[in-house]
């Protein structure tokens, strides 16, 4: 009895606020997928959120170069002089913007950027608005620093962009932040100058609220579409936004983990001093890398672009010839969100019935071997993300499975 009580006592045991996060639904998607190709099936995997290019060999490079150079010790805290100076350059190049070295944070990622801010400012119950759909991670890393996701879910009538009237509304006395992603994760939707204003403008009648502008996609961006930035737009506003970019999905260096924040010095302070004793400095070697990419040659940003276009379009095109399916062609990022109501409701040919975005992701890895994102792991049903990371004949192999998996349901 004594033994089972101390088994007991020793089990671990997560925090409460650990505990009440979910694994996410795209790991989990990842983890079927990966377990039914180790047991011999053919599966097209389209869940991936990384660019399938290489990382240019002159960031390589760089990254040699600097640990020869012995650029292997511990660095400023929050980024050295030289990659905040490129920092500086790449703001005021493609924003027009103008930022002190102590209002620049860098960290392994864009993500820690966010959580650091995230701890730096949240106290528990402070609410964060996050329009719907979003990305998966802002939820957690709200609430793993005690905050609570106010979620406003934006329909594709808006173009899947949030209105200052749902702004409005979402806000209370406990608002601290308002998230905005553009160009979006799940859905590619990104913002122009005058919807940026209209939200903004609603934030000069509350003070109290400030905005994590997530920039990660900026240069993924399709048809002459002119991307911009809120402290861009509004900038009688800087002084409460704070603005988010990295390296990951511009350069292709996802796994170098460098990622910037620049905003008020108040709130840089605050992140350093949670990164002071989380992680330290980003790693010494990735940060020679990005000066690389951000001071070096532009052009391949552009050319890659035009791969991805031509990738967007491809299945846009192709999801339109699908009955049940429509697809928003979206203005950047490489994901299409594909409405998928005209199936739910249909009949799977083991007689089973689709009745939710979640049933249609999983009938489409069963029968044809497709993973996709069911559109509510990110707050918005009855839709499914589709990356688009990935060649163009794995692309046209796996639409074709799409429209004949969606020819085989029955109608109701
Ligand atoms: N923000 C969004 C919207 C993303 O989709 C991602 C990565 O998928 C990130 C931030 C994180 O990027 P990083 O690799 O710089 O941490």
């Amino acid at each position: 009895m004594t033994s089972h009580l101390s088994d007991k006592l020793s089990e671990f045991r997560p925090s409460r606020t650990v505990a009440s996060i979910e694994v996410s639904e795209i790991l989990s998607i990842g983890a079927r997928a990966n377990a039914m190709r180790k047991a011999g099936r053919d599966i097209i995997s389209l869940g991936a959120g990384e660019p399938d290019f290489d990382t240019p060999d002159h960031v390589k490079d760089a990254a040699i170069d600097a640990i020869r150079r012995g650029e292997t010790k511990y660095t400023p805290l929050d980024g050295t002089p030289a990659l905040k100076a490129a920092i500086r350059s790449k703001f005021k190049r493609d924003n027009g913007l103008d930022f002190e070295p102590d209002e620049i944070s860098v960290s392994a990622g864009a993500k820690q950027v966010i959580a650091n801010a995230m701890a730096a400012s949240l106290d528990p119950g402070d609410e964060v608005i996050i329009p719907a759909p979003y990305w998966v991670s802002y939820i957690d890393i709200v609430k793993i620093n005690g905050g609570t996701p106010v979620i406003v879910k934006c329909s594709e009538d808006t173009g899947f962009r949030l209105t200052p009237e749902a702004l409005e509304q979402a806000i209370t006395p406990r608002t601290r932040w308002l998230f905005l992603n553009s160009p979006s994760n799940p859905c590619g939707a990104a913002y122009r100058a005058e919807d940026y204003r209209a939200i903004l403008s609603v934030l000069e009648r509350h003070p109290h609220v400030w905005v994590l502008a997530d920039d990660i996609y900026e240069h993924i961006i399709y048809d002459d579409f002119r991307f911009v930035t809120p402290a861009e737009v509004a900038p009688h506003l800087k002084d409460r936004i704070l603005t988010i970019n990295g390296v990951s999905k511009a350069y292709a260096m996802t796994g170098w983990r460098i990622g910037y924040g620049a905003g008020p010095k108040a709130l840089i302070k605050a992140m350093a001093v949670v990164q002071s004793q989380s992680t330290s400095n980003p790693c010494s070697v990735s940060q020679a890398a990005a000066i690389a990419a951000l001071d070096g040659d532009q052009s391949q940003i552009k050319a890659r672009c035009l791969d991805f276009e031509k990738r967007r379009d491809l299945i846009v095109r192709a999801i339109e010839g699908i009955d049940g399916l429509q697809c928003r062609k979206p203005e950047g990022a490489f994901y299409a969100f594909v409405k998928c109501e005209g199936v739910i409701g249909r009949k799977r040919p083991d007689g089973m019935e689709i009745t939710s975005d979640r049933d249609f992701t999983d009938y489409l890895l069963d029968s044809v071997g497709v993973a996709a994102v069911p559109g509510s792991a990110f707050g918005l049903a009855p839709y499914f993300r589709i990356s688009y990371a990935a060649s163009m004949e794995s692309l046209e192999d796996a639409l074709g499975r799409i429209a004949s998996a969606c020819t085989k349901l029955r109608l109701p």
